[in-house]
């Protein structure tokens, strides 16, 4: 089958779409035939290479990943054989405290599919059948490929670990970001009221039209200064940061008293400087989220395509073939939204 490979850790010119072996497929796993696969800036840190993760290589890549259910393994129910379906990338060990408590995305064993086992740029990929979520048969492929692990991502920062209310203000920052773009809608469908933050006035349209009810380019202003500005000194009850060192000091400053800062990525580097005054002061609360729990992405999912109140944001489709592109794009931030592939 084609995929999109990497047989070494490094810059863009390390990947080709070559011939490899198709997935062999376990007693409890389905073998899926991709129809759109997303790309996600973790596509990029596995290829760089993350320290402390040890890949066999060559590595396909691909978290996200919307296709037909082709063969079933051993153990699997064959009512699932040409199922449409999109993949939790969540792969959890089952069996440890964390998993046994619902917290699979803490589990002592996490693992992301595409990111620690082979992924979906490829024409087939092997899944464990607990992995797969059913879609309606006219949802678009290229569609629902952009939504697993970004909207459970932002649902579980948002409402499962701020527990985000109506009446609340939320900043979320980095607004051109794939997490950003489901937060926007997920707050506001909570009824929070939304501030986003972005680089150029086209993201700051984007960011109005999925619900934003103000922006700010952080190229024109300091964006803690403009909040306090905007909200009479007061600041926001929530912010959503993912960006890190570049952004940490203003999401902090842009608090209010008793404000809940969740963070789920740090594109900009691993160490944020804290004002510990500001912490204790205000008495904020500063909080890590990733991935989601099954019951979170269960939740989320069901408001993408049963009642359809969440909208997959899709900068554009580009064939499998031309996926360095479509890496080089995403690392140079030139999308809203998400970069989906076609094998
Ligand atoms: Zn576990």
């Amino acid at each position: 089958m084609k995929a999109l490979i990497f047989h070494e850790h490094g810059g863009l010119e390390q990947l080709s779409y070559t011939d490899v072996p198709e997935p062999v497929v376990g007693t409890h796993e389905v073998l899926i035939q991709v129809k759109a696969v997303a790309l996600n800036h973790l596509d990029l840190w596995v290829r760089k290479g993350i320290p402390g993760l040890q890949l066999s290589l060559p590595h396909i890549g691909g978290s996200d990943i919307a296709g037909v259910v082709v063969a079933v393994g051993q153990e699997v129910d064959s009512a699932w054989e040409g199922k449409h379906v999109v993949l939790n990338p969540s792969l959890a060990c089952g069996k440890c405290e964390f998993c046994r408590a619902g917290q699979q995305s803490q589990c002592i064993n996490f693992h992301i599919l595409g990111e620690h086992t082979s992924g979906g740029m490829a024409e087939y990929v092997a899944a464990p059948v607990e992995n797969l979520y059913p879609i309606p048969d006219d949802y678009p492929f290229t569609q629902a490929a952009a939504v697993p692990l970004v909207f459970q991502t932002a649902w579980r920062a948002l409402i499962g670990q701020t527990r985000l209310k109506a009446s609340e203000s939320v900043l979320i920052v980095g607004a051109g970001g794939g997490v950003a773009s489901a937060a926007i809608q997920i707050a506001r469908l909570a009824g929070a009221y939304v501030y986003a933050v972005t680089s150029s006035p086209e993201k700051e349209q984007n960011a109005r039209r999925l619900g934003a009810d103000e922006t700010i380019n952080y190229k024109e202003a300091d964006f803690a200064k403009e909040i306090r500005k905007r909200t009479n000194k007061r600041g926001v009850d929530i912010v959503l940061e993912n960006v890190g060192p570049a952004t940490w000091t203003q999401s902090i400053r842009s608090l209010a008293k008793g404000g809940r800062l969740v963070t789920f990525g740090a594109t900009t580097g691993h160490i944020g400087e804290t004002n510990l005054n500001l912490l204790f002061w205000n008495q904020l609360h500063l909080i890590g989220s990733t991935m989601a729990n099954y019951a979170e992405f269960d939740q989320v999912m069901k408001l993408i395509f049963t009642h359809r109140r969440l909208q997959p944001v899709v900068d554009r489709v580009m064939p499998l073939s031309e996926g360095r592109e479509a890496q080089r794009i995403l690392e140079a931030g030139e999308q809203f939204g998400k970069l989906v592939l076609e094998p």
